[in-house]
C-alpha cells in the first residue's frame, strides 16, 4: 500500500469516527432518515371498540412518542397508541415525536352501534349495569347518557314506590328504553321486604308489578326479579317464578345522594369492586347517581368492559338463568369461557 493511500484511508477513518461521535446515533436519527407515516389517517370506531395506531417506519419506542386526543370524552388514546371509542362524536388523535416535535394526525369518528346489531363478546370482560327503584324524572336523561355511549342496563322498576302508577305514567319512556336494548325488570309494586309478606301479598307485589311492566312492553318470557333490600327466602323463591338477581358491586350511591362529591365516592367504590361478570347496583331515583353514570360508563369502557344488561351478560357467557335461582354475578369469567370453549 502506498504512503499516500494509507494517509488518505487514515484521514477517512478519523473523519468517519468524528462524525459518528458528533452525532448521537440512535432511534431518533434512524427516524429522521425514514419516511415515517401514521398507519391510519381516518379511523371509524363504534363505542367500546379499540384499535391501534402506530407510526410506521419510525423505529421509535413507545416512550419516544406522545399520543393525545383532542376530545378524550369521544375517544381515549393510551401511551401505546391504542384508541378506544367512548362516545358518539369526532376527535383527532395526534402522535408527537418527542425529540423533534413532529406531529402525525388521525381523524377518528365514533358511532353508536345499532341496538339490534350489538354483539357482546364472551371472551372479553363484561359488566352488567342495574338501576333500582325507578322510573323517575331523572330516568330519561339517564337513558340519553346510556344511548350516547351505546351501552345498556337492567332497570328494576317499582310501580308504586316513589310515586303512584309510575309504570303506565312513564310508558313511552319505558318503551323507548326497551327498544334501545335495555332490560325492564321487576322490583315489586311497593318495595316491601318480601320475607315479611304473606305468600298472597308476595304474589300481589311481584305478579302485579310484572303485569304493569308487560302492559307497557308486551308479554315477556322472563321478567327478572330483584327483591327489595336483596331480601329473599324459600317462599320468595317458589312464589316469584323467575330468576332472582342481586348484585356484586354496590356503589352505595344512595348514601351520597345530593352530595357534590357523589360521583367521586361512587367511582372510588367502583374502582375497588369492578370485576368481569359483576353486577353493578345503582338507583335512577337520585339525580347525583344519574349524573355519575356519565363518569362511570366511560371509565368502564376505557377499562375494557362491555357494559350491558343482566340478561345480555349471562346469555353471552352461555348461562341460562333458572327460575327461583339467585344470582349476584356471572360466575363464568372471560378467562373461564376461553378455556372451556
Ligand atoms: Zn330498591
Amino acid at each position: 500500500m502506498s504512503k499516500k493511500l494509507f494517509k488518505l484511508l487514515s484521514l477517512l477513518l478519523v473523519l468517519a469516527m468524528s462524525i459518528s461521535f458528533a452525532l448521537p446515533l440512535g432511534n431518533v436519527d434512524a427516524y429522521a432518515k425514514k419516511k415515517v407515516k401514521i398507519n391510519k389517517k381516518e379511523l371509524n370506531l363504534v363505542t367500546g371498540e379499540r384499535k391501534k395506531l402506530k407510526l410506521k417506519n419510525s423505529g421509535l419506542a413507545d416512550e419516544e412518542i406522545t399520543w393525545a386526543s383532542s376530545n378524550s370524552a369521544v375517544a381515549r388514546v393510551s401511551r401505546h397508541g391504542n384508541v378506544t371509542g367512548l362516545l358518539k362524536g369526532e376527535t383527532t388523535i395526534t402522535a408527537t415525536v418527542n425529540a423533534t416535535g413532529k406531529k402525525y394526525e388521525c381523524h377518528v369518528t365514533v358511532e353508536v352501534p345499532n341496538p339490534n346489531e350489538r354483539v357482546i363478546d364472551p371472551t372479553k370482560p363484561i359488566i352488567a349495569l342495574t338501576f333500582d327503584d325507578g322510573p323517575s324524572i331523572y330516568t330519561e336523561g339517564l337513558l340519553e347518557t346510556l344511548n350516547s355511549y351505546g351501552v345498556t342496563a337492567t332497570f328494576f322498576m317499582c310501580n308504586d314506590n316513589c310515586g303512584s302508577n309510575l309504570i303506565p305514567k312513564y310508558a313511552d319512556l319505558i318503551r323507548a328504553m326497551y327498544n334501545s336494548g335495555n332490560e325492564i325488570a321487576n322490583h315489586t309494586m311497593r318495595h316491601p321486604q318480601l320475607t315479611k309478606c304473606s305468600s298472597s301479598k308476595m304474589e300481589e307485589e311481584i305478579g302485579g308489578n310484572r303485569d304493569k311492566i308487560e302492559s307497557v312492553i308486551g308479554e315477556q318470557d322472563t321478567v327478572l326479579l330483584r327483591p327489595p333490600y336483596g331480601s329473599y327466602n324459600d317462599t320468595v323463591k317458589s312464589v316469584c317464578v323467575t330468576p332472582i338477581i342481586l348484585w356484586s358491586i354496590d356503589t352505595e350511591d344512595w348514601k351520597v345522594k345530593g352530595q357534590s362529591n357523589a360521583t367521586d365516592k361512587i367511582m372510588e367504590l367502583l374502582k375497588k369492586e369492578a370485576k368481569d361478570g359483576g353486577i353493578i347496583l345503582m338507583h335512577d331515583i337520585h339525580q347525583t347517581s344519574c349524573e355519575a353514570v356519565k363518569t362511570v360508563v366511560p371509565w368502564l369502557i376505557s377499562q375494557g368492559y362491555q357494559v350491558c344488561s343482566v340478561s345480555e351478560m349471562f346469555e353471552a357467557r352461555g348461562i341460562t338463568l333458572e327460575n327461583g335461582e339467585v344470582y349476584s354475578k356471572c360466575s363464568v369469567t372471560a378467562e373461564q369461557y376461553n378455556s372451556q370453549n
